[in-house]
């Protein structure tokens, strides 16, 4: 599935920049800070630190991906971001930030899944009219993120509001807030927290009796190809398609 990705739930990858502040315990063996920091120098992680910006090249690539899927005749799904967090809120990003759903917009072949771990901040940040094509999604690592995070993205009105429980790190009941899309996944690399897999069952029978699509990333640890994906004997790939789900997308100013 992943051209140009190595995540197994999209084709491609897109940042509009680098560099990030953490947040929640998910973020404490943080994979974009990690790699940034073999590359570049000084860190682009932290508050005061500086953010990662690209030129016009870099800019195009969506819009060769769009042509790309338009030739082949299929929706492509685009990653972003895995080096940043779309809705940090700093002043140096609202023109990164405008560009990004500017791209968005005129990338209709593709589906824009948007990752954040600050989806309070999702309201006030967003275009109006949202693009159809801009899927919005949260992590949720434990019961605390998600009973916090899941009532402020399923506030917003996107075609697809999806949790990735990545990296799982306790057990999750769902308490009545439904995404569209349910990703679970391991933590991967060195010092990887260990799952249970009694967590994951019971999220995918959770998904399974409220028609909730459910993808099983993989087990992670330190070698993740040796634990594999696979869950009661076979792997779980569902994705959704949008067009399925029928919600109603504003026309006027969201707040
Ligand atoms: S929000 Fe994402 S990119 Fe930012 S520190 Fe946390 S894990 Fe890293």
């Amino acid at each position: 599935m992943a051209q140009n990705s190595n995540i197994e739930w999209t084709h491609d990858t897109f940042n509009p920049w680098w560099g990030c502040v953490k947040v929640s315990p998910a973020c404490d063996h943080c994979y974009a800070e990690r790699f940034s920091n073999r590359w570049v120098k000084p860190t682009l992680w932290g508050s005061n630190a500086p953010r990662r910006f690209f030129g016009d090249k870099h800019w195009q690539q969506p819009v060769r991906w769009n042509k790309a899927a338009l030739k082949a005749g299929e929706r492509r799904r685009v990653f972003c971001a895995s080096m940043a967090d779309v809705f940090e809120d700093r002043s140096d990003l609202v023109s990164y930030r405008a560009r990004l759903f500017e791209i968005i917009a005129e990338t209709s072949q593709l589906d824009w899944l948007l990752l954040t771990k600050r989806p309070e901040n999702i309201t006030r940040m967003l275009p109006c009219p949202l693009p159809r094509n801009a899927w919005l999604g949260t992590t949720a690592e434990n019961q605390v993120a998600w009973d916090i995070r899941l009532p402020l993205l399923l506030a917003v009105p996107a075609a697809v509001r999806f949790v990735s429980a990545e990296p799982l790190l306790g057990p999750i009941t769902m308490n009545g807030n439904i995404p569209d899309w349910l990703i679970v996944g391991g933590e991967c690399g060195p010092g990887a927290r260990p799952i249970e897999s009694a967590w994951v069952e019971s999220l995918c029978e959770q998904c399974s009796r409220d028609k909730v699509p459910f993808f099983f990333k993989q087990w992670g640890g330190v070698h993740k190809k040796k634990k594999g994906r696979e869950l009661g004997g076979r792997t779980w790939d569902a994705i959704p398609v949008a067009t399925s789900i029928n919600r109603c997308l504003p026309s006027s100013p969201l707040e």
